[in-house]
């Protein structure tokens, strides 16, 4: 019998990435704009660690979402089906739905953070200088300090009182607030500055907000500048300068993200790493249909921006305590043995963004690695700096799973490393995670500017992300 020469074969052998956009149907469209609408509000509402947790449970309690606080205090039983959520300190966040499958087969885990790059207030912030009344500030995560200069900035966060009672700021968000900015030089008289590198230009120390400049009317009041700050601060909130010392305060740039192109294809917005993600994976567990096979998981994680330290970062046993928990609520008989085998027959989608191709720098790229704005959510094999140095990189077996479950859920995607083998590199929790012998790889949205005051992602990209975690949490692994 004669061969029959398949025709499409010279297509079909190779494999390119290519543009979501140029085979998303009207519905499909339609429903990413609507998540994608829905993300947006989310990003506006969330600006802080804090504001994203509190706004995730909001969400879930709307959703039917418990706190399993009640049950771990009860010793009330969780059953497949059941929803729940565990809290870390306002800032770091589990949810869970109890999947079929008892726990010690292994959970879906979708895991991101919701901590963004910003300027945080010092403990002692407040002091005038010529007529000006200042914010000492000390920055959080990586930042290119020039960019956050001369930006309309508002102030989110805490006052936390002796006693226990917490005022929350949020000054500069509606548009009848003021807002506050960090001044640069001007360039008639910035020649000596020219000179330095961009990293040197702007230093950490000269980050300082200014938050007034008008005068306490009190005649025998010393520094009327600061003072009239503290007097307006006790009038909105009913706090001292003493309350800054237990405060919680942090700048970040003002103003709802916006639609970006012509074509409305892009968010430009604030705190895109890594609240797209983790945005994009709650709305994937709140839309798991049914009891998933196993039980479904979505972390929110604050201080990956610094390296997941302290009690609510990643490295941290939040995630293996409230799993002790969960164990401990599905089973009759708990045990250490079965919770390591829950934590190791794990699968787990590291959900964090990663870098876009930008035709303005191409150079620190390898191009077939970079993932390309609105080519589907990045699938991240392995990060790491120099020779794979600090990567958590994930096996091929686990990379085929991913594969099959993307594939069979219509999700489009594509690979990426973090820029050229020699040019720098990154890590996020996969690591940490990985420790437990759970499956973990990357998967998230590429931004351009990542880490700038507005970090720009596609809205294509989005919603794949959101499909490729929903895919994920509902796999029955068969
Ligand atoms: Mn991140
Ligand atoms: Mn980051």
């Amino acid at each position: 019998m004669k061969i029959k020469k398949e025709k499409t074969a010279k297509t079909s052998l190779a494999y390119t990435a290519k543009n979501g956009y140029e085979k998303i149907s009207p519905a499909t469209r339609k429903h990413s704009d609507q998540i994608n609408r829905l993300y947006m509000d989310f990003l506006a509402k969330g600006k802080t660690e804090r504001e994203a947790h509190d706004e995730a449970i909001a969400l879930l309690e709307a959703a039917g979402f418990k706190n399993m606080a009640a049950n771990e205090k009860s010793g009330a039983r969780l059953r497949p089906g059941d929803k729940v959520y565990r809290s870390c300190e306002g800032k770091t966040l589990m949810a869970v739905t109890i999947g079929k499958r008892p726990l010690a087969d292994g959970m879906h885990i979708v895991g991101g953070h919701t901590d963004a790059p910003r300027i945080d207030i010092k403990q002692n912030p407040l002091y005038e200088n010529s007529g000006l009344a200042l914010l000492d500030t000390h920055y959080y995560g990586g930042i290119k300090k020039y960019q956050w200069v001369t930006i309309p900035l508002a102030l989110h966060g805490v006052f936390v009182k002796p006693d226990g009672k917490k005022v929350k700021v949020c000054i500069g968000e509606n548009p009848a607030d003021p807002v506050f900015c960090i001044t640069d030089l001007l360039p008639h008289l910035g020649a000596d500055q020219g000179k330095k590198t961009l990293s040197e230009g702007i230093e950490g120390e000269n980050l300082d907000a200014i938050v007034g400049s008008a005068p306490v009317a009190e005649k025998d009041r010393k520094e009327k500048f600061k003072y009239n700050v503290l007097k307006l601060l006790h009038e909105r909130y009913g706090v001292k300068e003493e309350d800054f010392l237990s405060a919680e305060l942090e700048l970040v740039p003002a103003n709802p993200p916006r639609e970006a192109g012509l074509d409305r294809s892009m968010v430009l917005g604030y705190g895109q790493d890594d609240r797209v993600c983790a945005y994009t994976a709650l709305k994937a567990l709140l839309d798991v249909p049914g009891t998933p096979e196993y039980t479904s998981v979505v972390l929110l994680c604050d201080k990956e921006e610094i390296g997941s330290v302290g009690s609510t970062g990643m490295a941290a046993n939040f995630f293996e305590n409230s799993a002790a928990e969960l164990l401990n609520l599905t089973t009759d008989k708990y045990s250490e043995l079965t919770l390591k085998r829950a934590m190791a027959n794990s699968w787990m989608l590291s959900a964090d963004v990663n870098a876009l191709f930008d035709p303005l720098y191409p150079a620190v790229s390898e191009k077939k690695n970079t993932a390309v704005m609105n080519h589907g959510v990045c699938v991240t094999k392995y990060c790491g700096s120099r020779g794979k140095s600090g990567s958590s990189d994930a096996s091929a077996e686990f990379i085929a799973h991913i594969r099959r479950i993307f594939d069979r859920g219509g999700v489009t995607w594509q690979t990426g490393e973090l820029g050229k083998v020699d040019q720098g590199g990154g890590g996020t929790i996969a690591y940490l995670m990985a420790r437990y012998g759970m499956k973990v790889i990357d998967c998230g949205v590429g931004l351009l500017s990542m880490h700038a005051p507005m970090e720009l992602a596609g809205k294509l990209d989005i919603y794949m992300a959101y499909k490729g975690y929903l895919a994920f949490l509902k796999d029955g692994r068969k």
